[in-house]
C-alpha cells in the first residue's frame, strides 16, 4: 500500500484531533467523525477529567503539530507534589531537580479547541460532529453511523480508518471481531469523582499555584489541579465498595462526615461538595489490553482506543500524543507507505504502551501511599543525587517517564534496576547523605549502561 489519499477518523478527542492536524499538515485529505457535540460551541458535561497533566512527550507532538506555541501561555506548571496530611501540615517535594523538570496543567477543553480549530483551517479536511460508529464493514471499507440528532443512519465509505475513539472505542470492538485477537478491559475496583475549589474572592488561587496537590490516604486519596481562572479541579479516587469507599457515600450526612474525617482542610474550600457530589458522575478507570492494531492496509487504532490506561501516571494523553509523534516519523522513515509503517507501528509500539500501563497502575500506590513513606523520600532524595553523578546513566523513574522521551519499556526495565540499587543504598541509613558512594557507583556501572 502507498498513500490513501482521503483518512476517516474516528474521535475528534485528543488523539484524534492531534493526529488529524499532524496529517493535514503532511498535504492529506482527513475527515473527522465524532458522536459528541462541537464542543467549541455547545457546553459539554465533562466526561473525563476538566484539566490534564502535560509533560514532555505531549508536548513533543504538539511542537511537531506546530500547536505549541498556541498552547504554552494556556499551560500552568506544576513543579511537584503539595502533600496535605490529616493534620493540615503540607509538604512540597519537587519532581526534578534541572530547570524546566516540571509539568503543567492544562485544560481537556482548551486543548481540544484548539487542535479542532487547526483541523478546521487546512483546507481540504473536515470535521463532522454528532456522528456515532455503529457498525464497520472492513471488506467494503464502510463505516455505518447514527446522526445523534435525527437518529438517521449513514454510511460513508472510507480507503483508511482511524480509531481514535477512546477506551470504549467501536472500531476496536468491529477490528478484533473480524481478525480475531485480544480486546480485554480491566477496570479497577476504584472509581473516581471530580470536585471544585473555586478562586477565592479575589480571584487568587486558595492553594499553591505551581503544584500538583495530593491528600494521601493509603487506601484512597484526593487530588487537585490548577486552573488558569484560579480554581483547582479535584478528583476523589475510592474503592467502589468496602471501607471508605464510594458505596459508603449515600446521603448529604455521609459526605460531608466522611471528609470531615479524612480532607478537613479541602473541605473548607469546596463550597459545594455535596451538590457537586451527587451531580457529577462516578468514572470508572481501567487498563484496556488490544491486540492486533491494525488491519490490513485498511485500519488502525491509536490512543485510548488501542491502549488505554489509568490516570495515576498522567501519561494517557502524553502517550496517545507520542503515537501520534511517532506515527509521523514512521511515514517520513517508510516515505508515506502506510502498509509499511503501519506493521513497525504497532510492533515497536505495544511494548512501550504495555511497559506505562504497568507504570500507571503502580503509581496509584505510590500516590495514595508511599509519598507519606520515609524510606520513599530517602529513595527519591539518593535517586536525585545519582542522577547528579550520573546523568547519563541514572534518572529518576518518575523523570524518565515525564521528562524524556525514553521509549517506557527501558523506562520500566531501568526503573527495575534501579530500584534494586536504591533499595540497598538506603538500608541501615536515615539520611540521603550518609549512602555508600562506592558502592553505588559500582552497580551503576554494573548494571546501567549510558544511555544515548
Ligand atoms: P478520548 O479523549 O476518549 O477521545 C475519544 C473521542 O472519540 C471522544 O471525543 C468521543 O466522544 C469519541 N467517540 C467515542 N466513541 C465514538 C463512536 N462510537 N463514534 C464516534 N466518536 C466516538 N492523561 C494525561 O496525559 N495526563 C493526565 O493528567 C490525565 N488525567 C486523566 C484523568 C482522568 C480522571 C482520566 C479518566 C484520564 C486522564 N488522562 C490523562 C488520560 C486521557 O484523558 C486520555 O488518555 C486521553 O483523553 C485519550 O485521548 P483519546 O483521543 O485517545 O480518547
Amino acid at each position: 500500500m502507498t498513500k490513501p489519499k482521503h483518512i476517516v477518523v474516528i474521535g475528534a478527542g485528543l488523539v484524534g484531533a492531534l493526529l488529524a492536524t499532524m496529517l493535514t499538515r503532511r498535504g492529506y485529505r482527513v475527515t473527522i467523525f465524532e458522536k459528541r457535540p462541537d464542543l467549541r460551541k455547545v457546553k459539554i458535561a465533562a466526561g473525563k477529567s476538566i484539566n490534564l497533566a502535560l509533560a514532555e512527550r505531549g508536548i513533543h507532538g504538539l511542537r511537531m503539530a506546530g500547536l505549541f506555541d498556541e498552547i504554552e501561555p494556556l499551560l500552568i506548571p506544576m513543579r511537584g507534589r503539595q502533600l496535605h496530611e490529616l493534620d493540615g501540615t503540607t509538604d512540597f517535594s519537587p519532581y526534578g531537580q534541572r530547570p524546566g523538570e516540571v509539568i503543567y496543567s492544562v485544560s481537556r477543553g482548551q486543548l481540544n479547541q484548539i487542535m479542532l480549530d487547526a483541523v478546521e483551517q487546512a483546507s481540504d479536511s473536515t470535521l463532522v460532529f454528532n456522528q456515532e460508529v455503529r457498525s464497520i464493514d472492513f471488506d467494503a471499507r464502510t463505516v455505518t453511523m447514527v446522526d445523534t440528532l435525527d437518529k438517521k443512519d449513514q454510511t460513508v465509505e472510507f480507503e483508511f480508518l482511524i480509531g481514535a475513539d477512546g477506551s470504549g472505542s467501536a472500531v476496536r470492538q468491529s477490528l478484533i471481531k473480524k481478525v480475531g485477537g485480544q480486546d480485554r478491559s480491566e477496570f479497577l475496583d476504584h472509581d473516581y469523582k471530580e470536585l471544585n475549589i473555586p478562586a477565592g474572592a479575589n480571584g487568587e488561587f486558595q492553594l499553591e499555584r505551581e503544584a500538583l496537590h495530593i491528600w494521601p490516604r493509603g487506601g484512597f486519596m484526593l487530588i487537585a489541579l490548577p486552573n488558569l481562572d484560579g480554581s483547582f479541579t479535584v478528583t476523589l479516587f475510592l474503592p467502589r465498595k468496602g471501607e471508605n469507599s464510594f458505596e459508603q457515600l449515600q446521603s448529604p450526612a455521609d459526605v460531608l462526615a466522611f471528609f470531615k474525617t479524612n480532607f478537613p482542610d479541602a473541605q473548607a474550600l469546596i463550597p459545594e461538595l455535596v451538590d457537586d457530589f451527587f451531580s457529577n458522575p462516578t468514572g470508572q478507570m481501567g487498563t484496556v489490553r488490544c491486540w492486533p492494531w491494525i488491519f490490513r492496509d485498511a485500519a488502525m487504532l491509536i490512543g485510548d482506543a488501542a491502549h488505554g490506561i489509568v490516570p495515576f501516571h498522567g501519561q494517557g494523553m502524553n502517550c496517545g500524543f507520542e503515537d501520534c509523534s511517532q506515527w509521523c516519523k514512521l511515514l517520513d522513515q517508510h516515505h508515506d507507505d502506510w502498509g509499511a509503517a503501519m506493521q513497525e507501528f504497532q510492533t515497536n509500539r505495544k511494548p512501550d504502551t504495555d511497559a506505562i500501563a504497568t507504570m500507571a497502575l503502580e503509581n496509584y500506590v505510590v500516590m495514595r501511599d508511599s509519598v507519606r513513606d520515609p524510606n520513599y523520600q530517602l529513595k527519591k532524595e539518593i535517586g536525585f543525587e545519582l542522577e547528579r553523578m550520573f546523568p547519563q546513566q541514572f534518572i529518576p523513574r518518575y523523570s524518565m517517564v515525564m521528562f524524556h522521551r525514553i521509549p517506557y519499556q527501558i523506562v520500566l526495565e531501568r526503573g527495575l534496576v534501579q530500584e534494586k540499587i536504591l533499595d540497598k543504598l538506603v538500608r541501615g541509613i536515615h539520611h540521603a547523605k550518609d549512602f555508600d558512594k562506592t558502592r553505588a557507583e559500582s552497580a551503576i556501572k554494573a548494571s546501567l549502561p549510558p544511555l544515548s
